[in-house]
């Protein structure tokens, strides 16, 4: 079980991720644009971020390149997700500091399983730090 913010302006979208975030057992916080969610990330730093790519205002990628640019944020996972599968994305998703991307429409098998790697990922990092 993981604390996982859910940062997405369209309804549909958010009720969708948190449905089966919720359902595999993650406790989920949303918000509905990048300002909102970075306060929420600062008050109570949750497991992983699961960020839209299209925002109002402030997008997903400099939000992210923002939490990652902060020592205090940086080590916090960031899934992206983009409704733009265009040829250069990944490479700017990555760029930006994501440590995953999904295309929507999100699919539930594809979400919980990159959920699940990134979480394994950040989990063994974490373990790295320690032994060194
Ligand atoms: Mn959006």
């Amino acid at each position: 079980m993981a604390n996982i913010l859910v940062i997405e302006d369209n309804p549909a979208n958010m009720k969708l991720a948190v449905a089966i975030l919720t359902g595999a057992g993650h406790a989920v916080h949303e918000a509905v644009d990048a300002l909102a969610g970075i306060d929420h990330v600062k008050a109570q730093p949750p497991d992983l971020i699961l960020m839209d790519v299209q925002l109002p205002g402030v997008d997903g990628l400099t939000a992210t390149r923002a939490l990652k640019a902060d020592p205090a944020t940086r080590d916090i996972p960031v899934i992206a997700v983009t409704a733009f599968a265009m040829r250069g994305d990944a490479e700017k998703i990555l760029a930006a500091g994501c440590d995953g991307y999904l295309a929507k429409p999100v699919r539930y098998r594809e979400l919980l399983d990159c959920v699940e790697a990134v979480l394994a990922a950040q989990a063994q990092r974490r373990a790295s730090t320690k032994d060194n």
